[in-house]
């Protein structure tokens, strides 16, 4: 087996490749634009170039570099390589991506879901380094996850296993497009604080730096830094949300560490600790003393090592 792979992040705006050593170290980088607006064609060709365009900033010869791992946003099916219906990739709604990369690179490759490898690589080279049991928590639009459990990835029987942003924390609570009421994501979620940031400024007229409009996680957290006790609120209370949320997955997935990854991780203790607190007031007695909710590490290098570890699992397998 080659100890090069290439891992790949397929996002709505960009797509990112790095070559992988077996070490887990990144050798060769490339970035392109995901040209959505020019269809699946021009986007799958773009991921090939990408692809290309890593191995050849990494100065190798081609023919050492072996699989291709890619990580798409889901639902996807993983067997066939299927994008079956992203949200934010409309024009690749039932594209077989694996089998057209594979053509088009003469290589093998292996697709998941983009949440779960950037937990995948988090635990090889990340925060998540030598902890068996591990769940990564992505923060953005929505909540995603990436479960490994024993070591091993968990994907379910059709890889949709760890859709944590799904469970319901308020079964009365507004519907979600997923068919679902009162999920996670639409209460912890970057996009859902920033929506109940707005709606408290308009319904209640606080005292406050923050403006409505072009409203950030980022702007909340600056200004809680700068002392506006409204944005600490804001923070308290996602904090709050958050850990409710982790208590019920740890119910289920007994892991020993939690990662937030995402912007508005970046928050540190005004997120960490209303998480944490909350964790530990609802835990199970025997379990939450010893759960570790910490920042990811890695940024968006995760995605793609987890890419390019899942390339490896692959070789391995043939
Ligand atoms: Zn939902």
């Amino acid at each position: 087996m080659s100890t090069l792979t290439v891992g790949v992040d397929l996002g709505g705006t960009n797509t990112r490749a790095g070559l992988v050593t077996g070490g887990g170290e990144i050798v060769g980088r490339a970035r392109y634009p995901t040209r959505l607006d020019l269809g699946s064609d021009a986007v799958v060709g773009g991921i090939a170039d990408c692809v290309r365009g890593a191995i050849s900033d990494g100065g190798v010869d081609p023919s050492k570099v072996g699989g291709v791992g890619v990580g798409s946003p889901g639902p996807l099916n993983l067997e066939t390589g299927v994008i079956i219906s992203p949200e934010n990739l409309p024009c690749m709604r039932g594209v077989p991506l694996k089998a057209l990369l594979e053509s088009e690179l003469g290589r093998t490759v292996a697709v998941d879901n983009d949440a779960n490898l950037a937990a995948y690589g988090e635990q090889w080279m990340g925060v998540g380094r030598g902890v068996g049991n591990f769940l990564c928590v992505t923060l953005g639009t929505g909540i995603g996850g990436g479960w490994v459990a024993d070591g091993k990835l968990m994907r379910g029987f059709n890889g949709n296993a760890a859709e944590i942003g799904h469970i319901s924390l308020n079964l009365n609570g507004p519907r979600c497009p997923c068919g679902n009421h009162g999920c996670f994501e639409l209460y912890a979620s970057a996009t859902a604080m920033v929506r109940r940031t707005r709606e408290r400024l308009s319904q209640e007229q606080p005292e406050t730096m923050l403006e409505p409009d072009g409203l950030t996680t980022e702007a909340i957290s600056r200004a809680a830094e700068a002392g506006d006790a409204f944005a600490a609120e804001m923070f308290e209370q996602t904090g709050f949300l958050m850990g409710a949320g982790l208590v019920s997955l740890v119910n289920v997935m007994n892991v020993e560490m939690i990662a937030l990854a995402g912007g508005m991780a970046r928050a540190g203790e005004r997120l960490f600790e209303p998480a944490r607190r909350t964790f530990l007031e609802r835990g199970t007695v025997g379990v939450k003393e010893f759960v570790r909710i910490v920042p990811a590490a890695l940024g968006d290098d995760a995605g793609i090592l987890g890419a390019a570890r899942l390339a490896r699992d692959a070789a391995a397998e043939r």
